[in-house]
């Protein structure tokens, strides 16, 4: 048996088999990820914690305790997830040498349930990127494909699933972050709804967008993880309270009711044939087997981009003030505030955070305020509104949305590092959800065995907490088309 290759849940009846150890387990994954020079997902290991839960682990499986699913599971967390004692570097030379000082809310429930955490994922500096290359320290490489990216920002989690190095990973998606590199790499990245996972210990990107959520190879893996991490926090304001239905718990006779939408505007824009016509196929999956399927509009998908250019920045300007060389941030020799502030930002600082930083408090100006930062608050409600539209009775009336993730697979390293609008435009099927809130999963179109074609994902957009809808409508397509029962 290779443990490499195993889902969550085999691997959890393995586990309680006896199969293997969790000692074990983590000795094969440290190997593994210590012997990658191709892939390179991780920024720092764990290996010594690591080892100390897996013994605990060990230890409760010989008792014959009842474990949780995550329990002894290899996982990977994004490197803009605080992890108490682990350096945590966002992907920043200006956070070189931070250690997190706390467990983020998502750290402690995994660390709570047993589940393993090998070590933090490489990312696009302070997730602002889609393909891993604006790392300030090496960038990440699509498992199927080393000379493509993996994507970003999250790329170095979902390069961690897809190639073996972990069972599940934490990405953050702020404007398509988890989605993205999920469908470069070919695995399953669900973006819940804003407000159901805790944002307590994430570096923030753009806090009214950035959503933790889980990597995993099937549907049903990153639902269990999702699972585990969702709930209300008293830490973070914006998290819901309100308990809702397991993700992972399937429910063959609800599914088989819904009624989907698909959105024309998203099959207007440019789109790489192949990755057409294979969404296309995974809509045609839906609709041979007799599902209720409707032509929606989202009128207003145009303009995402563009408003995003303009929130994203402005959030991201004023969230990235604190790291001034004061509290947080390199040390520096100067004596003037004003120099050590020029210092840090200016050397800690890569070009890409530079470029949105400048944007951002430009259009948070005075004078400039009301053109750009307003208007586009009231692009984003139109937006919003349009999904809210589609999933009305009196509107569309679909219950969830079928769409394409990215317009292309998996592109060259280097091929768009230069063209910054050119690597924009690969968000455009993603920020919408981010906009309204939505929860999205973006799951493969078909398996894509390691080495061979290149893998494209769908995304299943749903209404608000109704995680359980999407990550169900994923199993049924899993199930449907894999043959499994
Ligand atoms: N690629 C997008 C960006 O560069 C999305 C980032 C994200 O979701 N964190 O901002």
């Amino acid at each position: 048996m290779d443990i490499r290759t195993l889902t969550i849940k085999e691997f959890g009846k393995s586990l309680k088999n006896k199969k293997f150890s969790a000692e074990e387990v983590v000795d094969v994954y440290i190997k593994n990820a210590r012997e990658d020079e191709v892939t390179r997902p991780f920024i720092t290991l764990c290996d010594a914690s690591a080892r100390e839960e897996a013994r605990r682990v060990d230890e409760y499986v010989n008792k014959g305790a009842d474990i949780h699913p995550l329990a002894g599971v290899p996982l990977a967390i994004k490197d803009n997830i605080l992890i108490e004692g682990v350096r945590t570097t966002a992907g920043s030379k200006i956070l070189d040498s931070y250690v997190g000082s706390y467990d983020a809310t998502v750290v402690k429930k995994i660390k709570e349930a047993h589940g393993i955490i090998l070590g933090k994922t490489n990312l696009d500096e302070f997730a602002m990127g889609s393909s891993n290359e604006n790392s300030a320290f090496f960038s990440t490489k699509n498992p199927h494909d080393p000379t493509r990216v993996p994507g970003g920002s999250s790329g170095g989690s979902a390069a961690a699933v897809a190639g073996n190095f972990a069972l599940g990973s934490l990405g953050s998606d702020t404007g398509g972050s988890i989605r993205e590199p999920a469908s470069f790499c070919g695995v399953v990245g669900l973006k819940p709804t804003y407000g159901s996972v805790s944002r307590f210990g994430l570096i923030a990107l753009a806090s009214s967008l950035d959503q933790i959520g889980p990597f995993g190879k099937t549907v049903e893996d990153a639902a269990i993880i999702f699972d585990a991490i969702k709930g209300h926090d008293a830490h973070d304001a914006t998290s819901k309270r309100g308990e809702y239905a397991p993700a992972s718990l399937y429910d063959e006779d609800r599914v088989k009711t819904r009624t989907l939408g698909i959105p024309k505007e998203y099959f207007e824009e440019k789109m790489d044939k192949d990755v057409a016509r294979e969404v296309e196929g995974a809509i045609d999956v839906f609709r041979k087997k007799g599902f209720s399927i409707k032509e929606i509009s989202l009128p207003h998908t145009k303009y995402a981009v563009s408003v995003y250019y303009v929130i994203m920045t402005a959030e991201a300007s004023s969230n990235l003030a604190r790291f001034d060389g004061v509290r947080y941030g390199r040390n520096s020799e100067k004596n003037t505030l004003w120099d050590i502030y020029k210092e840090t930002r200016g050397r800690g600082f890569g070009d890409e955070v530079k470029r949105r930083v400048l944007l951002g408090t430009f259009v948070l100006s005075s004078g400039y305020y009301d053109a750009y930062y307003l208007k586009a608050q009231k692009v984003r409600k139109l937006i919003a509104d349009d999904f809210e539209n589609a999933f009305s009775e009196n509107g569309g009336g679909v219950d969830a949305i079928l769409a394409p993730v990215v317009p292309t697979k998996a592109f060259k390293v280097g091929e768009k590092i230069s063209d910054p609008i050119a690597m924009y435009l690969s968000d455009i099927f993603t920020i919408p959800a981010n906009f309204a809130g939505l929860p999205a999963v973006s799951l493969p179109v078909k398996k894509y065995p390691l080495g061979g074609e290149l893998p494209v994902g769908f995304q299943i957009i749903g209404k608000p907490f109704h995680e359980k809808d999407i990550m169900n409508l994923g199993m049924w397509y899993e199930r449907e088309t894999e043959g499994k029962k």
